[in-house]
């Protein structure tokens, strides 16, 4: 029986506060502060998004930002031939960031005034698009070799080599574009021997992926060694295999840091960049870009042209309607931090990760006085913003990373703890180690510093992980069976 609803008295004495969260569209309409009401309560269940350290994802907006979000959502990106204007601004905001990476100008720049590249809904969208660009250039290079015909080429599975340290979005292409991964497995300590990409290149490979800031530990991969295996073996087997470079966190990071090596655009074989705009580039979720370092025989085989009056454009994207909030929001966060504005955010997150990583390495285990934690971040530089470690499994302790996790969530912040494993896409997605040293099963965790992490939050979190870890000490036999035991399984953003 459905409650007679009336839009009168305040939200807590009509009828709406009453009716469960249905699956169903009601009959009547309902006064808009009490939908809004309805909205706000149920967010303030979740965790806090400033407290979430598990999320890669910008999280801080100032007034004015929420403005331009507010006129961008109006705004259809697609619609090139209505909002011009709009999309200059869109190629504006996608050149800032081919320059960023070094890019060079393209012969065709001042014809399409704009790099070849685009604004995406995240890193993912980019990769995606990176890699199907990559497997269409492999095509028409693997017919020429081969001789084959293009029915025969399309119904060979190409390879892409990358590190066991991948993000979801390279299983979707895997999946969804029929990519054959072809791993190199890190140590423990999140490092990759370039030699090991070489091993595993063959005439299918379209591409070796590097990850410039791997969402576990935030360690980069080298890409300007494995750039020297990349042409080595070019040049030994008469190959024209490319790097693309997933920079979704680092792609706003390490442009700001002095010490980490060449890794863009300067490095010979990088043919293409993505990242995500919403991590460190500090927009809104749901912003990415990819750029190509050229659109002949790259770009141009995921381009579909749009003409429109007084001109001709092109559309990279998977999708096509689009809001164009997260260009506005990219366009004002370059504008208003300048590049200086990022120096001073990269240097102090990575300030604040610092401290947190001293502070953590000096908590002892009360009985044995050994350390709580092993480390399997990269330090203090060169790296993202991260701090990654496990608890010492020296100590043989009765709980684990995951009950960590769970006892940290009573101060309210969101750690999350991880197997140290992945989904291997060509056995059915089973668990594989994601460690040449670890087991699968054992677990780890990180706390990402974002900027929003300021250093009074961080020693809260500190003090936080002191209190847990004395809870832990006191209640922590028996505590794993809560969760149900090493269950901890987290899909990482
Ligand atoms: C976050 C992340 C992605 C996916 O990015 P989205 O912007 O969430 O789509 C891909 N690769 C790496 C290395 C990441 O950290």
């Amino acid at each position: 029986m459905e409650h007679k609803l009336t839009n009168r008295g305040t939200y807590y004495s009509a009828p709406i506060a009453t009716i469960p969260l249905g699956n169903r569209i009601l009959e009547a309409p309902q006064h808009p502060r009490h939908v809004l009401a309805t909205i706000r309560d149920q967010h303030s269940l979740d965790f806090s998004e400033l407290l979430n350290t598990s999320s890669y994802v910008n999280t801080v907006f100032e007034p004015e930002e929420e403005a331009v979000v507010k006129i961008g959502m109006r705004i259809n990106l697609a619609d090139q031939t209505v909002y011009t204007q709009s999309f200059d601004l869109h190629n504006r905001t996608l050149n800032m960031v081919a320059d960023l990476w070094n890019c060079p100008k393209p012969v065709d720049f001042d014809k399409k005034g704009c790099y070849a590249g685009a604004g995406t809904v995240g890193s993912t969208e980019a990769c995606l698009l990176a890699g199907l660009a990559l497997k269409f250039r492999w095509r028409k290079w693997y017919k020429a070799r081969t001789g084959k015909s293009n029915l025969e080429v399309r119904g060979t599975i190409p390879n892409i080599v990358i590190s066991t340290q991948f993000q979801a979005a390279w299983e979707k292409l895997f999946k969804y574009m029929d990519v054959e991964p072809k791993y190199v497995v890190p140590t423990s300590d999140g490092k990759v021997v370039p030699e090991h990409y070489g091993n595993q290149i063959d005439d299918k490979t379209i591409a070796v992926v590097c990850i410039m800031g791997n969402h576990y530990a935030g360690v980069y991969d080298p890409v300007s060694e494995v750039d020297k295996v990349v042409s080595r073996v070019n040049k030994e087997k008469g190959f024209q295999v490319g790097i693309h470079v997933d920079a979704a966190s680092g792609g706003f990071v390490a442009p700001f840091q002095e010490e980490v090596p060449e890794w863009d655009f300067r490095v010979p074989n990088v043919l293409s960049i993505s990242a995500s705009g919403h991590k460190f580039g500090e927009s809104i979720c749901g912003t990415g870009w990819v750029v190509w370092r050229h659109r002949e025989d790259l770009s141009d085989h995921v381009a579909i042209s749009v003409s429109y009056l007084g001109g001709e454009g092109e559309s990279f994207t998977l999708n096509f309607s689009r809001p164009a909030t997260g260009v506005y929001v990219q366009f004002y966060k370059f504008l208003r931090l300048g590049r200086e504005g990022y120096r001073g955010l990269v240097r102090n997150s990575m300030k604040v990760a610092k401290y947190i990583r001293d502070e953590m390495k000096a908590m002892k285990h009360p009985k044995s006085g050994k350390p709580f934690f092993t480390f399997l971040d990269n330090g203090d530089d060169n790296c993202l913003p991260v701090v990654a470690c496990r608890l010492n499994p020296e100590l043989n302790l009765p709980y684990d990373d995951i009950d960590l996790q769970h006892a940290l969530a009573g101060g309210h912040w969101y750690v999350s703890g991880y197997k140290m494993s992945f989904h291997d896409v060509a056995k059915d997605d089973q668990e594989e180690p994601l460690f040449s040293d670890q087991d699968k099963d054992e677990t780890m965790f990180r706390i990402v510093v974002k900027s929003n992490l300021t250093m009074p939050m961080a020693q809260n979190l500190i003090s936080t992980m002191d209190a847990a870890l004395k809870f832990l000490e006191n209640h922590g036999e028996g505590y794993n069976q809560s969760h149900g035991g090493r269950q901890g399984k987290h899909a990482a953003c």
